[in-house]
């Protein structure tokens, strides 16, 4: 379960990136939360590479979840924000972190630890052509397609690797043995692959001792591989490079391990930085120029320069854990010294290293081993998380030093109830002036802009009122995402009866806080709710917040239908095909999630399925002869299609294998893990007709999963059907069709045999 929700906040310390050093934040701040601080994650990629297994993932001996650090699974269990999101730039001045797609996020305290990639500024036609080895979630996605090209190829295929640091090197050689591998194993000719490595520096591996270069030489030489020093890349094309002489090189696939370089947002916003572009900061990783903003790992540049290693950054956790929370509590700072020797083990690519330690090196298959065994015991601390217990109440009143938080968190017990527990009038008001608002013409009087005690409507003649009411506790602690969801949750009610969003009234609670907090919260919630009702045509244009224990928020949305068009859930015909418009398996998963035992991935797909609309897809199931539909939500796919079934007067023949499944649904249902809605829907397995065949499909206890934000489920014409199918799919549903209408034969109604 998450941890310290119903703590109140006090401060805020936003970590931007899932670096090395901040995953050792996170665990640490698991293991000692400090009441009253709430931390937020801001986070591009989900799963975060482990680097030191990479170039392991890329000779096929580990797989992605071996090297990959699952923050989601990790913010959960430390009771930690996850906002995915890719930082482009920060406000300093008002403390604001300003990430794509979503409002900006106020912090007290701010960390940095976004890593860096390598650098191919100014190198003519490398951005079109060359693979960066970072960001590795995408130099994964090309290393599949690079892999598929080198198979179906026949012929001379030259491979070049621009870059002969220890990244370079291992990745170039780990390259080559999955490339061999693949090929050999195709009783392929592995001799027709070439490999070169360029590099700008005198020799490889510049920073190592001559004992490891040697080493290095005499392996690259054995390999095959031809090596240029001294020769940097000066234009990349689609089948050659060029080199700074003017020679060019045959290289039918350029990957690039160059220096490394960084974003120059970190520039934009102010923060003193190095001639790079990296984040100065002091020896006790706090900004040079800004002392609320500390920097670890590759982005930041210390004082005593290192070269950019993944185990610098990892050293630098504890002393960054210590340093923020002493930093917010006024406590005196914990100096970082970065070890002067430490031991590298560069990988050969075949189950083999070499051993570096400042001018000893030894090499061979036992140091793989230790390699393998240190990496994996690292990879441990993550991935696998004990349980940990749940907090009870509020937290005490220590920890962060200063007077107000401590008048924040000894206010709790005395907070009201009724119209007392009401968000400030002030608060309300300046969130309500942040917000978009686009005002309709029929509102006569209550829309933000022009406050009343209640709304006023105006209904245009001819048209219906759709109305529905939803509301939900917090199932995500990201509040921009959860406002979004819970107002596409909203909508999918009028969208099933194929009516036209027109006008919402939100009921947010809000977690006890400071009224910095509150005020962000708030924000953040209406923000994201206020976004989805904009592009669906409709207005937030009133609602009611308050404080509570815990983050909630419903809606009553207002719709206008036109009374002939309107669809109900009576008009199933027999012979009709029954078609869903979304996956299944959001109430698993997210009860997984808050155990902290689903996917990081997984959770990201079925929010992405959460937040999409389903405007288009009732405009294309009405386009298509759709004669009834209803929106699938809280009583699972049997129990909204059995509403549909009884009020039609008809019967189902369900297709198990035909339900679409979001990814991991399966995994978590199969460890036992439901909704806790779910034994409440199980009731409804008498409607089944053959519950004994039916039980024995994986695909069973799908028809009772709880849903949010839920596909559509519509009878379309059979002969409609395949077209209303590719429609559905070509504007971005996962739709499919599960079934058919039949005629009532008594009380079951739904088969689900051939
Ligand atoms: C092939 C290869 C092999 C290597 N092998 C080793 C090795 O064996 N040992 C070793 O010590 N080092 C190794 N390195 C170097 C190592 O990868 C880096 O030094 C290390 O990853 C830096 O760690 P970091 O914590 O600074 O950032 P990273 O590990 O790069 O993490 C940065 C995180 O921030 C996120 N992020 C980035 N930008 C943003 C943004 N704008 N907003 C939000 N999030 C963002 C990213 O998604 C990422 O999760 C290797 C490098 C390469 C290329």
């Amino acid at each position: 379960m998450q941890r310290s929700s119903t703590a109140p906040v006090a401060k805020d310390l936003v970590l931007v990136g899932g670096g090395h050093a901040h995953v050792g934040v996170i665990r640490r701040l698991a293991m000692k939360p400090v009441p009253g601080l709430r931390v937020t994650l801001v986070a591009r990629d989900i799963h975060t590479p482990y680097s030191g297994m990479l170039p392991g993932l890329i000779a096929g001996f580990y797989d992605y979840d071996d090297c990959h650090i699952d923050l989601r699974r990790l913010c959960r269990f430390a009771g930690v924000r996850l906002y995915h999101a890719e930082v482009e730039g920060l406000d300093l001045e008002n403390r604001l972190v300003l990430a794509a797609g979503r409002p900006p996020l106020r912090y007290d305290l701010l960390s940095i630890n976004t890593g860096s990639r390598p650098g191919a500024q100014g190198v003519e036609g490398a951005a079109q052509y060359a693979l960066p080895v970072k960001p590795i979630d995408r130099f994964l996605e090309r290393w599949e397609a690079l892999q598929e090209r080198v198979l179906a190829s026949s012929g001379p295929f030259e491979i070049l690797v621009a870059g002969g640091g220890a990244g370079g090197v291992e990745l170039l050689l780990a390259v080559q043995h999955r490339l061999q591998t693949l090929l050999r194993e195709r009783g392929d000719d592995p001799g027709r692959l070439g490999f070169t490595l360029c590099t700008a520096d005198r020799e490889i591996l510049a920073d190592h001792a001559p004992g490891v270069r040697r080493r290095f030489q005499r392996v690259l030489r054995e390999r095959g591989v031809r090596v240029w020093t001294g020769q940097p890349v000066a234009a990349v094309g689609p089948d050659r490079v060029r080199l700074a002489d003017g020679r060019t090189l045959e290289a039918h696939a350029t990957l690039w391990a160059t220096s490394a370089s960084t974003p120059d947002w970190p520039a934009r916003a102010g923060l003193a930085v190095d001639e790079a572009g990296f984040i100065r900061v002091d020896d006790h990783l706090r900004s040079l120029s800004h002392p609320e903003v500390f920097a670890a790992g590759d982005v930041a540049s210390l004082p005593d320069a290192r070269p950019k290693s993944g185990v610098f950054a990892v050293r630098q956790g504890p002393v960054l854990h210590h340093n923020l929370v002493a930093a917010l509590a006024g406590r005196r700072l914990r100096r970082y010294r970065p070890q002067r020797r430490f031991l590298g083990l560069i990988t050969t690519g075949d189950r083999y290293a070499v051993a570096s330690r400042g001018g000893w090196s030894a090499e061979g298959r036992w140091l793989w081993t230790l390699k393998d065994r240190i990496d994996r015991r690292f990879m441990r601390m993550f991935n696998e998380l004990p349980a940990m217990p749940e907090q009870e109440g509020p937290a005490p009143a220590e920890g962060l030093a200063d007077e107000e938080t401590r008048r924040v968190l000894a206010s709790l017990p005395m907070r009201c109830g009724g119209c007392g527990a009401k968000v400030g009038a002030t608060v309300l008001e300046r969130v309500l002036a942040r917000l978009p608002c686009a005002g309709r013409p029929e509102i006569l009087a209550g829309a933000p802009g022009d406050p009343d005690d209640a709304v006023a409507l105006r209904l245009p003649p001819e048209r219906l009122l759709v109305q529905s009411v939803d509301h939900f506790r917090a199932f995500l602690d990201d509040a921009y995402t959860f406002g979004a969801i819970a107002a596409n949750h909203a909508l999918g009610d009028l969208y099933a009866m194929g009516a036209e969003p027109h006008s919402a009234l939100a009921v947010a609670t809000v977690p006890y806080g400071r009224e910095t907090v509150v005020e962000e919260t708030l924000y953040e919630l209406l923000a994201g709710a206020a976004e989805v009702l904009g592009a669906a045509g409709a207005v937030l244009a009133g609602g009611h917040s308050g404080e509570g224990a815990e983050l909630a928020f419903g809606l009553a949305v207002n719709g206008l239908a036109d009374p002939q068009r309107l669809l109900r859930k009576g008009g199933l015909k027999p012979g009709q095909r029954l078609l869903l418009t979304k996956p299944l398996g959001t109430g698993t998963l997210m009860a997984a999630d808050m155990r902290h035992q689903a996917k990081g991935r997984w959770v990201e797909a079925a929010i992405a399925h959460m937040l999409q609309s389903s405007a288009e897809a009732s405009a294309i199931l009405r386009a298509h002869g759709a004669t009834a539909c209803t929106d699938v939500t809280g009583f699972g796919l049997l129990g909204h299609l059995l509403e549909m079934l009884r009020a039609s007067d008809a019967g189902a023949r369900l297709d198990l294998d035909a339900l679409p499944v979001l990814e991991g649904a399966l995994e978590t249902l199969a460890a036992g893990i439901q909704s806790s809605l779910q034994p409440e829907n199980l009731r409804l397995r008498r409607a089944l007709a053959e519950p004994q065949a039916a039980l024995a499909h994986p695909h069973y206890p799908l028809l009772f999963d709880p849903q949010t934000a839920g596909g559509l489920l519509a009878g379309v014409p059979p002969e409609q059907a395949d077209a209303c199918l590719d429609a559905l799919h070509r504007a971005g549903y996962r739709a499919a069709a599960i079934g058919e209408v039949v005629a009532a034969q008594g009380p079951e109604r739904v088969w689900t045999g051939a």
